[in-house]
């Protein structure tokens, strides 16, 4: 039996597991029963120029070594997720507050995408071009960035690390990690020892543990990275944007934002799918996904319909400990999320949506909320809800439907129903987001398929050949094979 991985109090930083160098510790905490699962000494400004210099000096040898042994790295990666899937779900279930489904669903993708890039290393290609200029030969090689700093939030952590994480190594790069503070060890450190037991060398991953607040900053500013790959919320993306790319060292950013995803259903959707498709794509984690449903649009003729069966199937969800199999709401990962929710029921309650469903808030246990006759301008509409609530909202027909459903600043994901698949394909066309499913809910993420926002929901595209363009560099080399003829 596979030995279960300790030292969690401790960090990989620049190839050595130790404790963080500030005066300042954090307890990380199981949200649902308030446990202390670690104290962690957290990094400072120093161990941050130690993790990336280290990896600056790592990095140009594992660019240099053959694809094929990059590529084992990764591969052996996927064996030991395999292995010891049981002890990563544990993690994901005490850390985030996940439920046993989404911790499932999270170790599967986060095994997913390692798979994916396993295979990125040989699927890199530059290109020749023809030149206008006699003699000249255009190369156009492809170059792995160098070092990439990844922050990742705490909803998803061990999958939204590794998305980027395992390209960026497969492509030659290096690594550091900032995870959120809530889950250090499913958005860090299990991947460090994951990809040190899959004998990634030296130095090439590190993780620093510290306060966004803290050490944002100064992790975003380093010279060393090339490049900064942040998942979380869009204020937060903003000012690193601006950092990024007005800042002393202009380096590539990519942003993946908030939500704000619109759930259409047409008057001819099949409701029985739709009532589903919404419950679970507004609840799964407490409805803390970027992609969760935020608002459900119906169309008028269906909306007491659809209100009566979705309120039905809602009220049979299981609120209670994530570690039981029978769970399908667990607890929000923390007392500031908490409070956040309970005034945004109050404000829906005050701005005039109905109540549909509710229920008792039992410490960080938020059960389902449902509103109705939401309006665009109430605040659990205009805003990402984050949590499990969701208001219902009426259009007047399909043109209005579409006006609500594009009435965001965000374009991430979305969803329409419809019993037409030509019309719920147009539909989707017409939607300004990223990413669009008809007849299935908003959540979908697949290693091969291109994953990222429009609008206020941010920057870049992550998966397959998506992810190999964001974490390369284009490289134009010319060569002059004849000697050039130069006007003066
Ligand atoms: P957040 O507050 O923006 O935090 C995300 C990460 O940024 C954390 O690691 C956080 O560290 C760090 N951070 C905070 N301030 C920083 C600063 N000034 N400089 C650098 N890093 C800083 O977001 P969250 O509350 O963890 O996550 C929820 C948000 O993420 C939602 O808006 C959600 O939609 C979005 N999200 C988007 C996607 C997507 O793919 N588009 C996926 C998942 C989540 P600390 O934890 O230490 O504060």
């Amino acid at each position: 039996m596979t030995k279960r991985y300790t030292d969690f109090h401790l960090q990989p930083i620049a190839g050595e597991w130790r404790e963080g160098s500030s005066e300042r510790r954090t307890r990380v905490t199981n949200p649902y029963d308030g446990s202390e699962l670690l104290d962690i000494r957290l990094a400072d400004s120093h161990d941050l120029d130690a993790a990336f210099l280290a990896a600056e000096k790592a990095q140009a040898e594992w660019a240099a070594i053959p694809p094929a042994e990059r590529s084992a790295v990764l591969q052996r990666a996927v064996e030991i997720f395999d292995a010891r899937k049981e002890e990563i779900i544990d993690w994901l279930i005490r850390e985030s507050g996940s439920t046993r489904l989404k911790a499932n669903v999270e170790w599967g993708a986060a095994r997913g995408i390692t798979l994916e890039a396993a295979s990125m290393p040989g699927r890199v290609h530059g290109m020749t071009l023809a030149s206008n200029v006699p003699g000249k030969e255009n190369r156009v090689y492809r170059k792995p960035l160098g070092v990439v700093g990844v922050i990742s939030p705490w909803n998803f952590p061990l999958h939204l690390s590794q998305r980027s994480v395992a390209p960026a190594l497969a492509l030659g790069n290096a690594v550091v990690i900032k995870p959120a503070s809530d889950t250090p060890v499913t958005g860090g450190l299990l991947l460090a020892k994951v990809f040190e037991e899959a004998g990634l060398p030296s130095g090439l991953l590190s993780v620093v543990v510290g306060a966004g607040s803290e050490i944002g900053d100064a992790f975003v500013e380093h010279r060393v990275p090339r490049m900064i790959s942040f998942t979380g919320s869009t204020p937060v993306g903003r000012r690193i944007g601006a950092i990024c790319s007005g800042g002393e060292h202009i380096k590539k950013v990519a942003l993946e934002l908030g939500g704000n995803s619109p759930f259409v259903v047409l008057d001819d959707a099949d409701l029985d799918q739709a009532v589903n498709a919404a419950a679970m794509g507004k609840f799964l984690h407490q409805g803390q996904i970027c992609m969760a449903v935020n608002r459900i649009i119906v169309d008028a003729s269906r909306y007491d319909e659809f209100a009566e069966r979705f309120v039905a199937k809602v009220k049979g969800l299981a609120v209670g400990d994530p570690d039981d199999m029978a769970t399908v709401v667990g607890p929000v990962i923390n007392a500031k999320q908490r409070e956040g929710l309970e005034v945004k029921i109050a404000t829906a309650k005050q701005e005039g949506a109905t109540v549909l469903l509710d229920g008792e808030i039992d410490g960080q246990l938020v059960p389902p909320h449902v509103f109705g006759d939401v309006t665009p301008d109430m605040e659990i509409s205009r805003e990402e809800i984050f949590g499990p609530l969701v208001g219902i909202q009426k259009a007047r027909d399909e043109a209005h439907a579409l006006e609500l459903a594009n009435g965001t600043e965000y374009g991430l994901s979305s969803a329409v129903f419809s019993g037409d698949l030509a019309r719920g394909a147009r539909f989707a066309q017409a939607i300004k987001a990223g990413m669009t499913h008809v007849n299935d809910m908003p959540v979908n993420d697949e290693a091969h398929v291109p994953f990222g926002g429009e609008k206020n929901s941010g920057l870049g595209r992550f998966n397959g050949d998506w992810a190999i363009e964001e974490f390369t560099t284009d490289h134009w080399i010319s060569v002059q094979h004849t000697p050039r003829g130069y006007p003066f």
